[in-house]
């Protein structure tokens, strides 16, 4: 990529040109490949389109328990004839006349799922059928075993009546061979996140393994000689380290490797160091803290030495400042996230979200956005987008409202734990009333 986003220089970024610079630089890393069998495809994405190699269902089958018989003949068209002019009839007050089936229907066998009758059923005869059993040759329309009654048996033949022969359609109650995937289309794309749905279909293709993005690798660790880990007794000045844990939690929903680095002190010489073994070991590097306006002197020298750096001034709250670059020969992608922990989580899933998803071949990906209306007035200022911890919900005639949690702080990290959305009010706005209608975006990646 050309570094035209390190020329964006002090200028105040959009959150829109923020993240097109950041995604330029998926294009200069296409990701590597690897082969995995289906119990171990969870989470991963497809980087080639699956074609299916067979018909689903294999064969034309019953949908229902009961008989499986062959409409008789002459009849069929009739009975379409019937069909198509069924509205017409009732238009011009007509009756509709059912067909009249032979009674009763003699059974010749059955065709049980797994064990299928191979014989031509003979004219005015039935077999008796379970669901997902193959039809046999000759057969087209299945009757439920709720409208079948005994019938005397004949010639030491079963026999069975229908009890509401008006009911019955020619082809009811039949699932086509290929009607779900027919063989040779493409069941999914590249670029699919596979989720338990995509293993199934996987699997009804009898397909075992694919192909998809090799697990992404990514370093993280947090700053600040404030910072402690928790278990740890907290020093006078201390806070506990929240953001190594939201990150490992939010980088682990996307289905990444996290290398944990720990926490490293303010000091310019270990950084340089961690930085580089940090770019070697993986395919992207996160900080949090350590940016602001004023404590950045330790990222610029380390950075120098190691790789490029753009320090942005994002037009968005919370979320600023935000340290981006790449590091070592290897050209890591580095984000130096804030320090608070909740700008900590808004900037991963505004920016580090969409790269990482990009670098896995989710080319497609995009935020899950709602409307709602705001139950409150909410506090915004114009020239940034505001994001701040929602609730929302759904009224009884389905319409979306959307609440805020209350304090907005970016350290309040009680206010995305009792979110479920962050609200996003655009840059040109300066607040919201009650009534008006909101942005949204639900958070995808709990669960
Ligand atoms: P900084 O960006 O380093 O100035 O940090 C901004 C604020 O976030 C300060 O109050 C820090 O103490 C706090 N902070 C930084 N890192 C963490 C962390 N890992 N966990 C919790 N709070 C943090
Ligand atoms: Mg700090």
């Amino acid at each position: 990529m050309s570094l035209s986003c390190f020329d964006l220089g002090e200028r105040m970024l959009s959150v829109d040109e923020a993240l097109d610079a950041i995604l330029g630089f998926a294009a200069a890393s296409p990701p590597a490949h690897e082969t995995l069998p289906l119990a171990a495809l969870r989470g991963r994405v497809l980087s080639e389109d699956v074609t299916s190699p067979v018909n689903v269902p294999q064969n034309t089958n019953a949908a229902m328990d009961g008989i499986a018989l062959a409409w008789p003949v002459g009849q069929q068209d009739q009975e379409q004839g019937q069909r198509q002019g069924q509205g017409r009839g009732r238009e011009q007050g007509q009756e509709h006349h059912p067909l009249e089936l032979p009674e009763p229907w003699t059974l010749v066998g059955e065709s049980l799922a797994g064990h299928g009758y191979r014989d031509k059923v003979p004219e005015h005869a039935a077999v008796s059928i379970t669901t997902g059993a193959p039809m046999p040759p000759g057969t087209d329309t299945v009757i439920m075993s709720e409208q079948l009654e005994e019938a005397p048996p004949e010639a030491g033949r079963e026999r069975v009546r229908v009890t509401r022969p008006e009911t019955v359609r020619v082809g009811q109650h039949v699932r086509q061979a290929g009607e779900d995937v027919p063989r040779g289309t493409v069941a999914l794309t590249a670029g699919t996140r596979l989720a338990a749905e995509h293993l199934g279909l996987l699997a009804s293709l009898g397909i075992d393994r694919a192909r998809v993005s090799r697990q992404l690798k990514v370093a993280i660790f947090s700053t600040g000689d404030e910072v402690t880990a928790p278990g740890e007794p907290l020093p006078m000045d201390g806070i506990f380290d929240a953001n190594r844990f939201s990150l490992q939690g939010l980088l682990t929903a996307l289905g990444v490797e996290v290398i944990d680095l720990g926490i490293l002190a303010d000091t310019s010489q270990g950084m340089v160091s961690a930085l580089r073994d940090a770019a070697a070991a993986a395919d992207m590097v996160i900080t949090s803290g350590g940016v602001s306006v004023g404590q950045a002197d330790w990222i610029k020298p380390a950075l120098a030495e190691t790789g490029e750096l753009g320090f942005w001034r994002i037009a968005m709250r919370p979320g600023r400042p935000l340290a981006f670059g790449r590091l070592g020969s290897e050209r890591v992608p580095f984000f130096g996230l804030p320090g608070n922990p909740v700008a900590v989580m808004v900037t991963f899933l505004q920016f580090v979200q969409p790269l990482i998803r990009r670098l896995q071949g989710e080319h497609a990906w995009q935020p899950l956005r709602l409307m709602a209306r705001a139950e409150e007035s909410l506090k915004s200022r114009s020239g940034r987008v505001d994001f701040l911890r929602g609730v929302y919900h759904a009224d009884e005639s389905g319409q979306l409202w959307v609440r805020s949690t209350g304090r907005q702080g970016s350290g309040i990290l009680s206010s995305m734990v009792a979110a479920n959305c962050l609200i996003e009010i655009a840059a040109p706005c300066a607040g919201i009333e009650a009534g008006e209608t909101v942005t949204l975006q639900p958070f995808m990646h709990r669960g």
